[in-house]
């Protein structure tokens, strides 16, 4: 009598009649409630080990300008030259971070970035990738929403509250974040000259971006805008936030033409050896160009590091394709083979979507609506079949696009 009164879960000390089940170990006993709860416990703690990595709990991962790159590389395809640039910048802004205050007198300026690249070449991308790779908090913002204090839309101090929600409102981690704004262009003004009116959609918000780019100390609404106004306000200073600022710049080539031009007239001697390369101006271009588009003087300065990313061709839209670590047919084929199906391509086939690609003018982004059309009904069909193998032909992929819209494979771009 005595030793059954023994069998009970050692855990929470239920008797065994009371448990569903009590599993024996050597010499203690637990239920199936404890061994519940116990299998929680473990699924947190792996979801917060996650979260570990994710950039928002964790020191930050200062690596030096080539591991930055080699990072790069691995998820982004060709910008050579941009990824040299942002590794290094990137790499004295960490420096920065580092530098004991009050050391000796010199100061080292911010290095925030302005990116010069028709869309869907890889901006986003490549911010995304690096603030990862820091263990940084990361927020995008679109520059078109934002407008002065006081008018409708967004105040620019609603960048920070993105930002601290991306550091679950960790102010210190959020001081260190980067920040991408978008569309920078679009809060141009629209003549280089400045206007007696008042600009709401330009010169305005550049002026009020400024003071963040500068480092100032900002009061955020912790939830953004003007609809919680009994919201407390959360510091934050922006001193050692990296920006990036991104645009298309449209027509911006035009001004750079134009610039190139007359320097060739003025001096035609330096000039006209080295060959301008037309079909990709935007290499040449300096922060005078950004000016003449439309970019107060005051936030230039304040973007020092200028960099362009090149229009994507078919043999980097093809690379796009298979190289980077999580690539589109990477992805796909892991979709195909968690049911147990081999999804393989003709390389005619690949070519043939990257031809559809540029034929449509869909870049980048183009590529997986266009892989969603060629694979939507075999995703559909063979689940649930014993297909071991799915081979996609270049006939197979005509077939299927052909039958899409191509209203339909826009708007997935
Ligand atoms: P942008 O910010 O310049 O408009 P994105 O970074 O949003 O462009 O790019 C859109 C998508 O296109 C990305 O998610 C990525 O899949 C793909 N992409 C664009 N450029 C590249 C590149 N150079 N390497 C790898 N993928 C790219």
């Amino acid at each position: 009598m005595a030793k059954k009164e023994k069998l009970e879960c050692s855990f929470c000390g239920r008797k065994k009649s009371e448990t569903n089940l009590l599993i024996a170990g050597l010499d203690s006993h637990i239920c199936d409630r404890c061994i519940e709860q116990a299998h929680n416990i473990v699924l947190e703690e792996v979801l917060v080990g996650q979260t570990d990595t994710d950039g928002l709990s964790g020191e930050l991962v200062v690596k030096i300008p080539k591991e930055i790159k080699a990072f790069l590389d691995d998820y982004v395809v060709g910008q050579k030259q941009t990824k040299k640039v942002m590794s290094v910048a990137v790499y004295n802004h960490f420096k920065r971070l580092l530098q004991p205050e009050k050391e000796e007198n010199i100061e080292i300026e911010k290095s925030n970035i302005i990116m010069v690249g028709e869309t869907g070449t890889g901006k986003t991308l490549m911010v995304k990738t690096i603030a990862r790779m820091l263990n940084v908090p990361f927020a995008i913002v679109d520059a078109t929403v934002l407008t002065e204090a006081g008018y409708v839309g967004e105040d620019v101090e609603t960048i920070l509250t993105r930002l601290l929600q991306a550091a679950d409102y960790n102010v210190e981690k959020a001081e260190k974040g980067i920040v991408f704004i978008d569309e920078i262009d679009k809060i141009a003004r629209k003549s280089a000259n400045p206007s007696v009116t008042r600009d709401v959609s330009g010169e305005g918000v550049q002026q009020a971006l400024l003071k963040l780019l500068e480092g100032t100390v900002v009061n955020v609404p912790p939830k953004g805008g003007r609809k919680h106004p009994d919201q407390k306000f959360i510091q934050v200073n922006t001193k050692n936030i990296l920006f990036i600022a991104g645009g298309a710049f449209d027509g911006i080539e035009r001004v750079i033409s134009n610039r190139l031009n007359m320097q060739a007239v003025g001096y035609s001697a330096s000039l006209s050896d080295d060959k301008v390369d037309e079909d990709n101006l935007l290499q040449y271009v300096i922060p005078k160009d950004l000016k003449e588009f439309g970019l107060i003087p005051e936030i230039i300065g304040r973007l020092p590091v200028l960099t362009y990313m090149y229009p994507l061709d078919a043999k980097t839209l093809r690379a796009i394709l298979t190289e980077p670590k999580n690539s589109l047919i990477k992805q796909y084929k892991k979709l195909f083979e968690m049911d147990g199906i081999d999804l393989k391509f003709e390389e005619k086939a690949l070519n043939y979507i990257v031809e559809k690609a540029i034929e449509y003018k869909l870049g980048a982004r183009g590529l997986r609506s266009l892989c969603e059309a060629v694979l939507t009904d075999a995703m559909f069909e063979l689940p649930g079949t014993d297909t071991k193998e799915f081979i996609v032909t270049k006939n197979y992929a005509e077939d299927k696009i052909s039958k899409t819209e191509i209203k339909q494979l826009k708007a997935v771009s």
